[in-house]
């Protein structure tokens, strides 16, 4: 071929300046872009070799081989795929048009971050542009009639393409590197960008070095063909030993393979061992703590789609999780946590998905507005749920074991996305108190045994008579079944064990349940819940008193009761100086309890809210911290009847303050100014003990 001089077919004067400004942030990805290219070219020619359009050599190994040389300031990338012909050469490299590169200046002329369109437009491998003063092509095509071209730019917009010296079928892309970008050809630099993005692509990619000096010595069996030998070496016999040693040779250091061509998601998920998922873990996320669980993804339809996605356990305490979901295209790593293509809350979770039907190259505005990035997006979100359900249906000893850990990526997949939450309702946990899991409809149920056996229980009176119950259940049958429907289902929740310890043991006396929610998380958790399942409600286990607390009493008592309700009310209301406190009288079947605190779920929830909007430096008005409160006294109780009884003795006013602080330290702690007056009050009231 004559040599020949020509222009790149695009306005290449702008092209090169566009190149470097835009991918100036990640200007390493041309090693993705070039090696890429080369393990395509390999697929390319066994493509060819299995059509039968060409026979690959005896022993034919693909590779792709990265020689680098820091005297010569050079990276040498050779594969040994289909090669180019001159025309190809024309045609794939010189008008880059073609592949529309004008389209790609017109239409990101202006904008800032489009770090990863290159490729998009056809234009992977003039990324090399962005770290080479001049790039040389050299190439032999697999076609029997083809000569071997050596085609070279400068980074302006001429090239010159002339015959070239290659001989062996394949191609050869070498970087004259720019002075700033010598890093790229440090053996260390190289190999951390190359194990970056071609850690599983999927042939052999090795790293070495043109000017190397090291050597190995190996044995002679070891040697392959491939091996510079600089000497035999004969090792001494030693003694006691009759056989002669093995020969060896010290040779030049061989080149370092880099990835692994066979990623475990690639495999058939039946023919992975555990020791596999873990070693793959360990190596890929550099975490040494083992996972918990993993699921592996691998479906044909409607998309290809593989990969392995791991629940790492965490501190929840201490820790904050962050998650890396790597994103490969055909085992070419793409990036790491795209939000667009990973469903947000399982970016909390470690793991790789291989798409190849996504494509490699494109700018994150592009897949927001991608209808098929959204399938994939929502597939994963079902494929998770799934594997989780059947985890939960069967092996469920396990689905509890690991519960605490991997409720915050379940709730928040919840929150995040409503069919996840639908798919997931049943398979929610909630942990009892004493350390059993329970999913909803269990929870759900657990109470009504409690609530069934209270209403069957016979009202009786101080005397432990028998008499009328105050309630009479005049309900026809068909009103009862629609009283259920309509009813309520409560599920009871503790959010601090020790706080809440006097409710616990009042419930726990009842043989009542409440389940442990103590996460930031499940507070919008629970709201979550509530509003996709009609007729449930969550209630803090402080927040009322149902009638399994009380005894039964007869028609008449309750009416006593009534009016001794309103008297204490306005004594209590005096004593404290509180016209607002709300005092319920209530005949608790705990009598050893005098008084406690209500709290109503909705007040305590808006104070909640307020709270974090307090945080956050918001302000929200004034919102009184006993709103909603309500002082349960218990008739049962001598102290209270005895306030009932004598309702102007002068301990009395005394003895209604400590049974409304005593009732507020069962509930939450007391601020300073109560407790000095809780504590003075004590006092004195031991002294007249004492007395
Ligand atoms: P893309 O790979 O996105 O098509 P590139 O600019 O990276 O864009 O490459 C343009 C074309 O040049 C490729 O499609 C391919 O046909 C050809 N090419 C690039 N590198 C090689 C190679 N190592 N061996 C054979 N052909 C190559």
């Amino acid at each position: 071929m004559a040599s020949k001089k020509g222009n790149l077919s695009i306005n290449s004067e702008n092209m090169f300046p566009i190149i470097k400004k835009w991918l100036y942030s990640d200007h390493d990805i041309f090693y993705r872009e070039v090696i890429s290219n080369a393990c395509d070219a390999v697929t390319k020619i066994r493509k060819m070799d299995m059509m039968g359009e060409y026979e690959l050599p005896e022993g034919f190994k693909p590779r792709v081989d990265v020689v680098l040389n820091d005297k010569d300031k050079t990276i040498k990338i050779t594969d040994n795929g289909i090669g180019m012909t001159a025309e190809e050469v024309e045609e794939y490299i010189n008008q880059v048009a073609f592949s529309g590169a004008t389209d790609f200046l017109n239409k990101y002329k202006d904008k800032a971050n489009a770090d990863q369109i290159i490729g998009h437009f056809g234009l992977g491998f003039y990324s090399t542009f962005m770290v080479s003063d001049s790039v040389d092509i050299d190439t032999l095509s697999y076609k029997s009639d083809a000569a071997s071209v050596h085609w070279t730019c400068d980074g302006g917009s001429d090239f010159e393409m002339s015959d070239g010296e290659k001989k062996e079928v394949g191609t050869t892309i070498t970087l004259h590197l720019s002075d700033d970008c010598l890093e790229f050809c440090n053996e260390y630099k190289a190999r951390e960008v190359i194990e970056k993005y071609c850690s599983f692509m999927p042939y052999d990619i090795y790293l070495s070095r043109e000017n190397e000096e090291g050597t190995e010595t190996i044995k002679a069996s070891e040697k392959l063909d491939s091996d510079v030998v600089i000497e035999e070496v004969h090792p001494e016999k030693k003694e006691g030993e009759d056989k002669e040693p093995e020969l060896e040779y010290k040779i030049k250091r061989r080149p370092q393979l880099l990835n692994d061509t066979h990623p475990l998601w690639a495999k058939t998920p039946k023919d992975c061992t555990n020791e596999e998922y873990l070693e793959f873990y360990r190596k890929v996320f550099r975490d040494y703590k083992e996972p918990l669980f993993w699921i592996h993804l691998n479906m044909d339809y409607p998309f290809n789609l593989k990969g392995i996605l791991y629940f790492p356990k965490i501190n929840m305490e201490f820790e904050s999780i962050e998650g890396t979901i790597k994103l490969y295209n055909n085992q070419v790593f793409i990036a790491d946590n795209i939000k667009e293509v990973i469903p947000e809350y399982l970016m909390l979770l470690k793991g790789v998905i291989d798409c190849p039907d996504l494509p490699l190259n494109v700018s994150r505005s592009a897949l927001q507005n991608d209808g098929f990035v959204k399938k994939i997006s929502e597939y994963i979100s079902k494929k998770v749920a799934e594997k989780l359900a059947g985890l939960c249906k069967t092996d469920k000893e396990n689905y509890d074991k690991y519960w605490d850990d991997i409720s915050p990526f379940i709730k928040y997949g919840c929150l995040k996305d409503d069919k996840f939450c639908e798919k997931m309702n049943d398979y929610i946990l909630f942990k009892n108190l004493d350390g059993k899991y329970l999913t909803l409809p269990e929870a759900l149920q657990i109470n009504k045994e409690a609530e069934e056996e209270a209403k069957k229980e016979e009202a009786v009176d101080e005397n432990g008579n028998k008499v009328e119950a105050e309630v009479v259940d005049d309900k026809s049958e068909d009103k009862k079944d629609e009283k259920e429907e309509k009813e309520p289902r409560i599920i009871y929740y503790v959010t601090d064990e020790q706080q809440q310890s006097q409710y616990i043991k009042m419930f726990k006396a009842q043989k009542m349940e409440a389940f442990v929610m103590k996460h930031n998380i499940d507070t919008p958790f629970m709201q979550q819940l509530e509003s996709k399942n009609e007729g449930i409600s969550f209630k803090r286990i402080d927040a009322d008193l149902t009638d399994t607390f009380k005894s039964k009493t007869s028609k008449k008592a309750a009416k006593e009761l009534e009016e001794k309700e309103k008297e204490i009310s306005e004594k209590l209301k005096k004593a404290l100086k509180n016209d607002k406190l709300v005092v319920k009288l209530e005949k608790l079947k705990d009598k050893k309890m005098s008084s406690m605190l209500t709290v109503s779920e909705e007040s305590r929830r808006l104070a909640d809210m307020m709270k974090m909007y307090a945080m956050n430096g918001m302000s929200m008005g004034d919102f009184g911290a006993s709103e909603g409160q309500t002082l349960i006294l218990n008739a049962n109780h001598p102290l209270v009847q005895y306030v009932m009884d004598n309702k102007d003795e002068k301990n009395t006013e005394m003895i209604c303050e400590q049974l409304y602080d005593l009732a507020r330290i069962q509930n939450a702690p007391l601020d300073a100014e109560s407790m000095t007056k809780f504590v003075e009050r004590s006092n004195e009231i031991m002294l007249i003990l004492a007395k």
